[in-house]
């Protein structure tokens, strides 16, 4: 089982174009980036679990249920009786979102306690991001977790800068993604935020990474692999919303190792990282026709796709 730590939340979308001073309706989703990964495994036919905190509240409760409509394990999620759901506005100018994030909310309450550690023998792969790092007691938490769980398990980060969260404390944010960094098997960055943490000084180049994904938008992305630098252009579509489509992609690449067998090793040749990388676009292309971050089409909707039935090698879909 694939687990991810981190933020689950809901994602009001604004229902027009626009600054949100003007708009005045918005669509509710679930949203949360490691929550849109592990839904994003679940409809590609890989077991995922998420460790997370949502409020005791109509909020917390709508997206438990969510979760566990999509087939996700809730077992590591806990109901926060001091702070509420965390919630977060959307706009969408053009099909790209811009965010606003709110404090004080029940995932950045996780603690040690939340944590059943347990979870080490059953996973196959952790998976975090960038958020949760903002605040504490959060920050200790994930840290703590994935100390524990390096050379156990392989670690997955998708860096995810949101600085709206980090105002006046850009050097903490910048000391925390390399110490997350040092921890990391696979890397996804995308390639705005690799930019900036090169222009901060920041040497990707020098962390041990097995696999690194930078993700370029509608360019498609890149992946190295030690010696092996693959482009794979991207899948050519019209884009409805972009957003979750960095987690998409993210569920995609796991899902892709799992189903062939590489998330142990995660050793594979120019070959198969390219299969990886076409269908990682693939399976991002297509989630952003539709609105929402739990956009990722499920297992049995990508059968017509040559890019789909070459990875989704454990499936009936299987060539
Ligand atoms: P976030 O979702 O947080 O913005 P990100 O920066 O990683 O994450 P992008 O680089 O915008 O996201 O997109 C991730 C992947 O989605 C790309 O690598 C690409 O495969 C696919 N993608 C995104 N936008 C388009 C597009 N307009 N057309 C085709 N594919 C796209």
């Amino acid at each position: 089982m694939i687990f991810s730590i981190g933020e689950i939340l809901i994602d009001f979308i604004a229902k027009e174009e626009g600054s949100l001073k003007k708009v005045s309706t918005f669509e509710k989703h679930a949203g949360g980036a490691p929550a849109n990964v592990t839904v994003g495994l679940v409809r590609l036919k890989t077991l995922a679990a998420l460790i997370s905190k949502v409020g005791a509240d109509p909020f917390g409760e709508f997206l438990v249920e969510q979760l566990e409509k999509e087939g996700v394990n809730i077992n590591y999620i806990r109901f926060d009786k001091e702070k509420h759901t965390g919630v977060v506005f959307v706009q969408l100018i053009g099909a790209k979102p811009e965010f606003i994030l709110y404090d004080g909310v029940a995932y950045f309450n996780l603690k040690i306690d939340d944590i059943d550690f347990s979870f080490l023998e059953k996973a196959s792969l952790l998976h975090f991001g960038s958020v949760l790092f903002a605040r504490e007691p959060s920050r200790s938490t994930v840290f703590e977790v994935i100390k524990r769980a390096k050379g156990k398990i392989p670690i997955s980060y998708d860096v995810n800068i949101r600085l709206d969260l980090w105002r006046g404390r850009e050097e903490d944010m910048i000391k925390d993604i390399e110490k997350a960094l040092s921890f990391a098997d696979i890397v996804k960055i995308g390639d705005g935020e690799l930019e900036f943490l090169e222009n901060h000084g920041v040497d990707l180049e020098s962390f041990n990474f097995k696999l690194m994904a930078v993700t370029k938008g509608e360019r498609g992305s890149e992946i190295i692999h030690g010696e092996i630098k693959t482009e794979v252009p991207s899948y050519r579509v019209e884009p409805v919303d972009t957003t979750g489509a960095g987690d998409a992609f993210m569920a995609a690449l796991l899902s892709a190792l799992w189903h062939m067998d590489k998330l142990e090793h995660l050793e594979l040749n120019e070959e198969e990282l390219l299969r990886v990388g076409r269908f990682a676009n693939l399976v991002a292309a297509l989630s952003t026709l539709r609105r929402g971050a739990w956009s990722v089409p499920r297992a049995e909707e990508l059968k017509e796709y040559k890019e789909a039935r070459e990875v989704l090698i454990r499936t009936e879909l299987r060539p």
